[in-house]
C-alpha cells in the first residue's frame, strides 16, 4: 500500500451537487406523500444521504444499515450484517441509498434482507455506479454518476478509512 496515493479529480463538488439535486427531484416526484424510509448503507453513503434528504421537503424517515464485506480496498464477496435495522419496514416504502454500486453483491444482499421484511415498495438510489465490475445484476431506480473501472474516494468514499471528508470525488491513480 502506498502511504501517499496520487489522487486525480473525477467529479467536482459542483457536479456532485447537480447530481444530488437531479436525484432528489426524481425521488420527490415518486415519494411525495408516501412517508418513505431512506436507508443509508454505511459508511460510504452518509454524506450523500445527508445532502439528499436536505433537498426532500416532505415527511420521511432515515435509517442506516451496516455490512462488512470490504477488507481494505477490494471486495471480498463475503457479506455480513453488522448493524441491522431498528425501524419497521413491513408495509413501508423503502429506498436504499448507496454511495457506489460496484460488483452489486452488497446491494443484492441488502435488497434480499429488506425484501423479506415485506415493504410495500423497495427501490435503489445510487450516487455512483461502476457497471464494468458488476457480478450480479442490480436494478438502479435512481442513478447518479457512472464511474470507470477505477477506485474512487471522497464525498464519503474511503481508501482504508482515508479521504471520506473530501468534498470532490477522486480516482486513486496508484492504488497498488
Ligand atoms: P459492491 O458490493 O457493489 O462490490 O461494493 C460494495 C462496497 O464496496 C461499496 O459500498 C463501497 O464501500 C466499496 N467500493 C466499491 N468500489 C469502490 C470504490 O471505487 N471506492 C471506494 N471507496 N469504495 C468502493
Amino acid at each position: 500500500m502506498s502511504s501517499q496515493p496520487k489522487l486525480s479529480i473525477l467529479f467536482t463538488k459542483d457536479e456532485i451537487e447537480a447530481t444530488v439535486k437531479k436525484l432528489a427531484a426524481e425521488i420527490r416526484q415518486d415519494y411525495l406523500g408516501k412517508h418513505p424510509i431512506l436507508i443509508g448503507v454505511l459508511k460510504g453513503s452518509f454524506m450523500f444521504l445527508a445532502d439528499l434528504i436536505r433537498l426532500l421537503d416532505f415527511p420521511l424517515e432515515v435509517e442506516f444499515i451496516r455490512l462488512s464485506s470490504y477488507g481494505g480496498r477490494k471486495s471480498s464477496g463475503k457479506i455480513k450484517l453488522v448493524h441491522s435495522l431498528q425501524s419497521k419496514v413491513k408495509g413501508r416504502h423503502v429506498l436504499v441509498v448507496e454511495d457506489i454500486i460496484d460488483t452489486g453483491l452488497t446491494t443484492a444482499f441488502v435488497l434480499d434482507y429488506l425484501d423479506k421484511k415485506k415493504p410495500v415498495s423497495l427501490k435503489v438510489c445510487a450516487l455512483t455506479d461502476k457497471p464494468s465490475r458488476r457480478q450480479i445484476p442490480v436494478n438502479i431506480d435512481y442513478r447518479g454518476l457512472t464511474v470507470p473501472n477505477k477506485f474512487i474516494v471522497g464525498y464519503g468514499l474511503d481508501w482504508d478509512e482515508r479521504f471520506r471528508h473530501l468534498p470532490d470525488i477522486y480516482v486513486v491513480e496508484n492504488e497498488g
